[in-house]
């Protein structure tokens, strides 16, 4: 996953609904509502130049034809063929197996605490730990028969996941995941309605992220996505950024770059990296002001790629 994309990846937009009810759900409801899971295939053809496609939003396995997706992207020639996914209907192994034999080539599977205590009450759905975790264990299975399967996690580091964060990555390495992904809550959607009981301060945050990552067990490569750069220089070697996407919407293909829904501000206008590192979610800066960020000067950050990561 390191490395910057030289082109955007398709974003099919898979499903209208989703078997979770998350907290902090970066989907608009509203826009969720109008997704035409029919026009997939339409997508797929005009975009086959990307060779590069995720199904995500709301939950794609609650599409009845995934498995057949799956496998025209790769009659189309898609070499990349991703799934997104809350990992639930994953518990069940034939279904799973399915979607391997399919051309699938890699999976995110979302994990937002390290037992049902804490995942079950952030995702607001009684049983999703025990299915979602059963589902790490199977895809850890297929893969140590050799299967080819790029596997990722991803968690979102949210007022309640955040205490837990130390006792979930030590969770995640019983898996061997090939990244694991600590996404630093965006207040947009769901998150922004619940601002208060999911977003905190980024200083917090880093505080948190620290001490998980100094001590412990833990995957072997771990990924921050959305901490503005200029946080924390100690935490730096695991900043990822995210990937620039295409997606349909009204019909026609828009691209939406990394940076969408972050802003600059007065810290950023001399700040080495401020290309790279986009800036803040702008209803972030609403709530808290700008005054934990600071410019950095040292350009070299970029230019040695050790914020490279490329994040699906
Ligand atoms: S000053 Fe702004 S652009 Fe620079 S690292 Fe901080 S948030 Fe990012």
């Amino acid at each position: 996953v390191r490395g910057e994309r030289d082109r955007p990846r398709l974003h099919v937009f898979t499903s209208g609904s989703c078997n979770n009810n998350c907290l902090f759900c970066l989907d608009d409801r509203a826009a969720r509502r109008e997704i035409d899971p029919s026009d997939a295939e339409n997508q797929l053809v005009a975009n086959r130049h990307l060779k590069s496609v995720l199904f995500t939003c709301g939950e794609p396995t609650l599409h009845p034809d995934l498995v057949q997706l799956i496998g025209r992207s790769r009659e189309l020639g898609y070499e990349d063929v991703r799934v997104v996914t809350n990992g639930r209907r994953l518990a069940y192994p034939d279904y799973t197996r399915r979607l391997v034999a399919a051309g699938l080539t890699g999976i995110t599977v979302s994990l937002h605490g390290p037992d049902a205590e804490t995942h079950d009450r952030v995702v607001r759905t009684p049983g999703a730990f025990a299915q979602t975790w059963q589902a790490l264990e199977h895809l850890a299975t297929l893969r140590a028969e050799g299967i080819a399967l790029e596997l990722t996690t991803s968690s979102v580091i949210q007022k309640h996941t955040l205490p837990r964060v130390g006792d979930l990555l030590a969770r995640l390495a019983q898996v061997g995941p090939d990244v694991s992904v600590l996404n630093v809550v965006q207040p947009l959607g769901e998150a922004l309605v619940h601002f208060e009981a999911t977003v905190l301060p980024y200083r917090e945050i880093v505080a948190g992220l620290r001490s998980a990552l100094v001590d412990g067990e833990r995957p072997r490569e771990v990924a921050i996505e959305g901490l503005p750069w200029c946080l924390s220089p100690e935490l730096r070697s695991h900043l990822g950024q995210r990937e620039e996407i295409v997606v349909r919407h009204d019909g026609d293909e828009r691209t939406l770059d990394r940076h969408r829904n972050q802003i600059h501000g007065p810290p950023c206008q001399t700040c080495a990296v401020a290309d790279a590192c986009g800036g803040v979610f702008e209803a972030y800066v609403e709530r808290f002001g700008w005054g934990e960020f600071s410019p950095l000067v040292d350009r070299a950050v970029v230019d040695r790629g050790d914020t490279g990561c490329e994040l699906p």
